[in-house]
């Protein structure tokens, strides 16, 4: 397979056509770049790598298959913009399997959630309203965002249930301040009958690591639960106040 140097002229002018390409699509297409430009390069890159390899700029994201040009052409490959991202990935998702080509509502979004993010990552202000809204519908949150979230619903913004999925006794030991509810795991066949009817309520699991809860989140969601969140790493990377007792 030829080599290909990212540093040649060779590279650097298909590299420049290839960015000529996206704007096209995105123009003919009305879509936009994604906001996170790392993506957008590692795409354009792959994309200039094929088209100098394959003769055709193929999906970096895929594997190209077949050795000929014929093989090549038998073969599924998706070459860009390809059809599964047009048909079916966009219209549906918002954005191509890759990442590059995405609709305006979709990056304007992806943008919000980047800015609620920092927000809670840097402890510089509160979330808007906006923000709140957006990070209670993550479905795997550190600790920095729930504690933002915390200060957020004590305001009034958002409305979840935090719920603690471990032991009585862990739970004795130390919780998140702001618990509303305890369903131990060891518990879940009794809880998980009387929760049915809440299925449309936002729910924030957490246990000492997130594993737990992880599972837990899972099996709701499986049983049609819409909203439901859960504190990846767990109580130990939460840094609001923990509280003892019950
Ligand atoms: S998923 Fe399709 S549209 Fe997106 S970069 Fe790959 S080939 Fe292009």
């Amino acid at each position: 397979m030829k080599q290909i140097d990212m540093n040649s002229p060779e590279f650097q002018a298909e590299l420049e056509k290839t960015w000529q390409f996206v704007e096209k699509v995105d123009k003919q297409f009305g879509f936009v770049q994604n906001p996170d430009q790392e993506i957008n390069e590692g795409v354009a890159m792959g994309l200039a790598r094929n088209k100098l390899i394959y003769g055709k700029r193929y999906c970096p994201c895929f594997m190209v298959i077949g050795e000929t040009p014929e093989e090549r052409k038998k073969a599924d490959n998706r070459i860009c913009p390809c059809k599964p991202a047009l048909e079916k990935e966009i219209p549906e998702d918002g954005v191509c399997h890759c990442g590059i080509f995405c609709t305006p509502e979709y990056a304007e979004k992806k943008k919000l959630e980047e800015t609620a993010e920092e927000a809670a990552h840097q402890h510089s202000r509160g979330l808007t309203q906006e923000e709140a809204e957006l990070l209670v519908d993550k479905e795997q949150l550190d600790g920095d965002e729930l504690e933002s979230l915390m200060e957020a619903r004590e305001l009034g913004m958002v409305t979840f249930t935090l719920v603690d999925v471990r032991e009585p006794m862990e739970y004795q030991m130390g919780h998140i301040k702001g618990t509303d509810e305890l369903w131990p795991t060891s518990q879940f066949y009794e809880w998980f009958e009387k929760i049915q009817g809440r299925k449309e309520e936002r729910f924030i699991l957490y246990c000492h690591t997130g594993s737990r809860s992880y599972q837990v989140q899972h099996v709701m969601k499986a049983q049609g639960f819409a909203h439901v969140g859960n504190l990846s790493y767990g109580i130990v990377s939460y840094p609001g106040e923990i509280v003892r007792g019950d």
